[in-house]
């Protein structure tokens, strides 16, 4: 078979290999495949070839950013909920929206957010996907991302959406309730992920588990050992997001009573677990996934990716909703970072901090590697992983002069300076534009579709919505 090959040229190379103790100035990057052959100084391009050749003299390339938790089909709300709480992002939003999308609106969705993630220079991603309300949809979210060509882990949601819109109590008698959830991921595995090998497939199959809160503690359970039997490869849930009794040792703990805890759980949020479960998190090699723009904004607790780090287990970096803020990767480092110095109230009388930019590009990249148990095919450049890298351009006003790449890449550089993305060894962004994407008639879909939504949305009667999220605010706060 005849090989396809792309040599980068002369770059500054932040490899996140921890051998690397120091970046890799003037190096070239050989892409065989799907896969990085060699790093090297002049690597000649391979004889008699077809090679794409670019000069990346200048450039910073940084591993692809690895996104663990993002429910992708909320790309058509994108900054509805800015000033919202948690209550109302789950009153008005999670029991009104949901119930609105058609399967159309659900591939349009998850494939514009996976386009604007290639676009940010997230080429991984882990799709928390709670909106689905039929086989068609769970058939459209996976095209979507399909269709995209973003690498990543499609997590079958096993919530249900209320089928009368603001009507909590209609999912009692909805026909497409939890068996008939678990008979259809059966198919959706087999259909769509045949081969759920991270290896040889781009996106793969998992389970969002339901809300813990709405079920019993063995039903918890029993969804998760479902899960597992039918061949999820990550198993995700929401996890203590309130300092209450309600959601404190609700998953982690349950699950780690329960003797159920393993390295394919990924939890989300989580900065109340308690130090009991925390210890559960590290002896069982599971992740922990911090949001930090939507925890701040939403009283979900300070992110809790540091003090998990600290003590051993996976932690990475998510963006969870774009109906709050953008996918721009580089704003969530910071916030990460800035907000843990902080908390530390980081006075050392040494002339550097204690907590270092390099750790928080970590988590963005092997540390998200790690959660998602794909650290053996991704998240950092060394020959033998596969291709997925962000090429930062890095000479315009705002990122002159370059003093340390790292920093420039974390606290300087923004979506615009991201000139190229490769994923799987191909090209999915060069010259600072999307490869193969016909933006204006998506752009009119994602407008459109948006705007339907929020009129159906305004028309939906919320009384009786507000009254049973008020009750259970009010008992959980
Ligand atoms: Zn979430």
């Amino acid at each position: 078979m005849a090989h396809s090959y792309i040599l980068l040229k002369g770059a500054t190379v932040i490899s996140m290999e921890a051998s690397d103790q120091s970046l890799l100035e003037q190096r070239d990057i050989l892409i065989e495949d799907e896969s990085i052959k060699a790093i090297d100084r002049d690597i000649p391009p391979p004889s008699d070839k077809d090679t794409i050749t670019i000069d990346a003299t200048g450039y910073i390339i940084t591993p692809g950013f690895v996104d663990g938790h993002h429910h992708m089909w909320q790309h058509l709300l994108r900054g509805l909920t800015v000033d919202w709480s948690l209550y109302g992002y789950c009153c008005h939003l999670r029991s009104v929206f949901g119930s609105l999308y058609t399967p159309d609106d659900v591939y349009f969705a998850n494939y514009a957010a996976a386009l604007s993630l290639l676009n940010n220079g997230v080429t991984t991603v882990l799709d928390h996907c709670h909106v689905i309300n039929s086989t068609a949809h769970a058939d459209a979210a996976v095209k979507g991302l399909k269709d995209a060509g973003i690498r990543g882990t499609f997590c079958y949601g096993f919530y249900q959406n209320p089928p009368v819109p603001g009507d909590m109590t209609s999912t009692a008698t909805a026909e497409f309730g939890i068996a008939a959830r678990l008979e259809d991921a059966v198919r959706v595995r087999r259909e769509h992920f045949a081969d759920n090998d991270i290896n040889r497939s781009l996106l793969t199959f998992g389970v969002a588990l339901n809300e813990p809160p709405l079920q019993s503690r063995e039903e918890n359970v029993k969804e998760l050992d479902a899960s597992r039997e039918l061949g999820a490869r990550l198993i995700t849930v929401h996890t203590s997001v309130m300092p209450s009794d309600i959601t404190r040792g609700e998953a982690i703990q349950n699950f780690s009573d329960a003797k159920r805890m393993g390295p394919d759980l990924v939890f989300s949020h989580g900065a109340y677990m308690t130090e009991s479960e925390m210890a559960a998190l590290q002896t069982s090699g599971a992740g922990v996934v911090s949001t930090p723009d939507t925890e701040l904004q939403m009283g979900m607790g300070y992110p809790v990716v540091w003090k998990a780090g600290d003590q051993g287990c996976r932690a990475c970096l998510g963006l969870d909703i774009t109906s709050n803020q953008g996918n721009d990767f580089m704003a969530q480092m910071r916030l990460a970072l800035q907000i843990q110095r902080a908390r530390e109230l980081d006075r050392t009388v040494n002339r550097d901090l204690r907590r270092k930019t390099a750790d928080v590009l970590r988590m963005a990249t092997l540390g998200g590697a790690e959660v998602m148990q794909m650290e053996s095919s991704i998240g950092s450049i060394t020959p033998g992983k596969k291709a997925d890298l962000v090429m930062f351009r890095c000479d315009d006003i705002d990122t002159v002069p370059v003093v340390d790449p790292i920093g420039t890449v974390v606290f300087h550089a923004s979506p615009k300076n991201i000139d190229t993305v490769i994923v799987n060894g191909k090209i999915v962004k060069r010259d600072g534009q999307l490869v193969g994407v016909d933006w204006g008639s998506l752009r009119d879909q994602v407008t459109s579709r948006s705007q339907r939504l929020r009129d159906d949305a305004a028309e939906v009667d919320m009384t009786n919505a507000e009254l049973l999220f008020t009750a259970a605010f009010e008992k959980g706060m």
